[in-house]
Parts: structure tokens; C-alpha cells; sequence
């Protein structure tokens, strides 16, 4: 969901990708991206593209040919790193965890033992496809013992679950405007530590892509230098100043919170249901609800009367969870109550009609619980 300011802002008439106007716009952009990525770089700014882009410019800036990268693939978006290293020239040294499980710290730090030079670790904060919330407190330290840098994506935690930046060391971060922050997809948010920065100007060989080229794109962000590179996407840039906004107005904590607050309700509610959740106790996110999805239901066809009987969609299994989980977003916007109780009221009305729930009022009953003793 996004917010109608959101939608407003981007129907406002465009300015020049040079205009001193859309370059204030473009100041307060930093400003309020560094303020929930919890950092100061210098160094924060949001790429032209989805969050894949992202996912590209961090890993094609850091690495060069021959680079050695741990990454960690327990899900997806692992996976997808794992490729682009290898695009670059990198070679990924994986480590792997069953889907729905972290990467334990332990073994990245045998693997970086192990594995002599390596140049970055490379791990998925939030894994949307299976709603692991991997924690980040201790591996930049760790990755500092090591010489590694640390890359990370928080494209489904930004915004929803604190990401501290500068707090747990993390060297390259991106994310993605369509999760967390509730704006239409088309940017990354990306910032890079000045150790990142280090790296990218102590390059031996030029940046693969042309298009992602963060030493050409800096020049367009710095003050003062403003060289055009790539015309910027201007209507997303007013999105998301405005949509940073409304989080910086809302408040961090009381965002977190809200998250929490919602998936909890939400959870409740599908555990009466027999939906348990796929991911490791202790290590679920609170933007993505990734449960399993009960015998003898039919997965495909639940999320078809959802869609067309009551205007909701949720997602299904990716890879090989396919038809074995639904993914449940409660990002940003829409992590709202309204949401929680009316898609927990229509799966109660679904499963009743095909017999695979005796009654209805169970789930909701849980999700009220839920809500009247959380905080
Ligand atoms: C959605 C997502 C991406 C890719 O973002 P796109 O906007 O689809 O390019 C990358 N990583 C994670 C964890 C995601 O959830």
C-alpha cells in the first residue's frame, strides 16, 4: 500500500535533473535515507531501479575479478547474490543453511578461517522468501577481524525492522522503495561506508556495469559537483522524499513496534488455523509471514478466492517452497490491523467452506487476543 501522499507527490510537475530545486530535493532524499539507515555516510543515495539494482551496484562496486565472496544462502535472494558475484568475476564461497533457517555466525566465521583472502560477506537481512530474519549485531566486527567488508540487503527490513548501519558495521547496505517504505517500486537506497568507498577508489580494474558505476554516480550526488551521468528518475525521487517523510514522522521505534505488533495478531491468528510458521523460532520477521500451509489444503486455490472474492493478495512459495508456503507481507502501509482481521476473517470463511476448519471466530478470537495483551 502507499500512502496517498505518496501518490500525490508523484503527480507533481517535474523538474530538471540539474535544477537547484530538484538538487535540494535530492540533499533532503540523503538526509532522510541516512537517518533510517542509522548512519552518517556521506555516502547515501538512492540508485535508479528496483531493489535487484541495488543488490548489483553494492556487489559489481566491491568486487573484482578474482575477489573471493562469502555469501550466505539460505533462501532466494542468497541465491541471487551468490549469481551476480559470479557475473562480476567474484567467486562465491557459499554458506548454506536449510530455507527458513539463518546463517549462523559461528559458521561464517569458519568459512572466513577457512577460506584464506576474501574480500566481502555477503548476507540477506530480511529473506522474503522464507521470512528469515537473520541478526546482524556481531558480524561486522567480525568480518573486521577478517579484512572482509560487509554487504548487506535490507530490502525487506528497511523500514520495518531496524537496520543500524554504523551500529553493527555494515560497509555497503541497499534496499528497495516498493517493501517497507510504501512507495511504488523504481529506486534503491544504497549507502556505502567510507571503508566501501576505500575500496571502490583503490579499484585495479574499471566497475563492470556502466550503468551502476558508483564512482561516476557520486559525482551526481556530491555537492558542488553535480555531474550528469544518467538522468535521475524524478517523480520517484519526490516519492520517496515523501515517503521517507512519513516514516521519519511516524518514528522508528514506533514503526518497529507497529510491525511487531500486526504480525504477532496476524501469527496468532494462523496458528488456530494450522498454519505454522516456516522460519526458526526466535528469527521471524514481523514484514514477511511465511507459514506452511496445512495438508490437504488447496494453496494455489485459497490465494485465487482471496484475490478475487476479497480484493487481497498474498503471496505463495518461491523456489522449492513452491505450493508449500504462503508469504505474507505486513510492510509499511500495510501493516494495519484492518488488514490482519480481514484476511484472517476470509481464510476462516474459505477453510469453513471447503471443510478444512470446523467453525470460524477461532482466528480472529486469537488475533484480539493478541492485540489486548501486546503493548
Ligand atoms: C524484493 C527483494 C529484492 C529484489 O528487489 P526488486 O525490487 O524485486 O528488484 C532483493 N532482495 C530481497 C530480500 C527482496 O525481498
Amino acid at each position: 500500500m502507499v500512502h496517498p501522499r505518496v501518490l500525490r507527490a508523484m503527480s507533481t510537475p517535474l523538474l530538471g535533473h540539474l535544477d537547484p530545486e530538484f538538487l535540494t530535493i535530492m540533499n533532503q532524499v540523503q538526509t532522510l535515507l541516512r537517518a533510517v539507515f542509522e548512519t552518517q555516510n556521506p555516502f547515501t543515495i538512492a540508485v535508479s531501479g528496483t531493489g535487484s539494482a541495488g543488490m548489483e551496484a553494492a556487489l559489481v562496486n566491491l568486487i573484482e575479478p578474482g575477489d573471493q565472496v562469502i555469501v550466505g544462502v539460505n533462501g532466494v535472494f542468497g541465491t541471487r547474490m551468490a549469481d551476480i558475484v559470479g557475473r562480476a568475476g567474484g567467486r562465491s564461497v557459499k554458506v548454506e543453511a536449510p530455507w527458513g533457517q539463518i546463517i549462523d555466525l559461528p559458521r561464517l566465521e569458519g568459512a572466513l578461517k577457512q577460506a584464506g583472502a576474501v574480500k566481502a560477506v555477503a548476507l540477506v537481512h530480511a529473506e522474503t522468501s522464507t521470512g528469515a530474519h537473520q541478526p546482524l549485531e556481531d558480524a561486522g566486527a567480525l568480518c573486521r577481524r577478517h579484512g572482509a567488508l560487509l554487504i548487506v540487503d535490507a530490502v525487506t527490513s528497511l523500514g520495518g525492522v531496524p537496520v543500524q548501519v554504523d551500529a553493527w558495521g555494515i560497509d555497503a547496505c541497499y534496499s528497495g522503495t516498493q517493501k517497507c517504505l510504501s512507495c511504488p517500486p523504481g529506486l534503491a537506497p544504497l549507502t556505502l561506508s567510507p571503508r566501501a568507498l576505500e575500496t571502490l577508489k583503490a579499484r585495479k580494474t574499471k566497475v563492470q556495469s556502466w550503468y551502476l558505476d558508483m564512482s561516476m554516480i557520486a559525482d551526481y550526488w556530491t555537492e558542488g559537483k553535480r555531474a550528469y551521468h544518467h538522468t535521475a528518475p524524478i517523480s520517484m525521487v519526490y516519492a520517496l522524499r515523501e515517503a521517507l517523510r512519513l516514516v521519519v514522522e511516524e518514528g522508528l521505534e514506533a514503526r518497529f513496534a507497529r510491525h511487531r505488533r500486526h504480525s504477532a495478531a496476524l501469527m496468532a491468528g494462523l496458528a488456530t488455523l494450522g498454519c505454522e510458521p516456516q522460519a526458526q523460532a526466535g528469527h521471524r520477521l514481523p514484514t514477511l509471514n511465511c507459514v506452511h500451509v496445512p495438508s490437504g489444503v488447496d494453496e494455489a486455490g485459497v490465494r485465487k478466492s482471496l484475490l478475487a472474492e476479497f480484493g487481497i493478495e498474498i503471496g505463495g512459495g518461491l523456489g522449492p517452497l513452491a505450493g508449500q508456503v504462503w508469504r505474507i507481507g505486513l510492510m509499511g502501509e500495510s501493516s494495519r490491523h484492518e488488514h490482519v482481521v480481514t484476511l484472517l476473517s476470509a481464510l476462516e470463511q474459505i477453510f469453513r467452506r471447503h471443510g478444512w476448519a470446523k467453525q470460524t471466530g477461532h482466528a480472529l478470537a486469537a488475533a484480539h487476543q493478541s492485540y489486548a495483551t501486546s503493548a
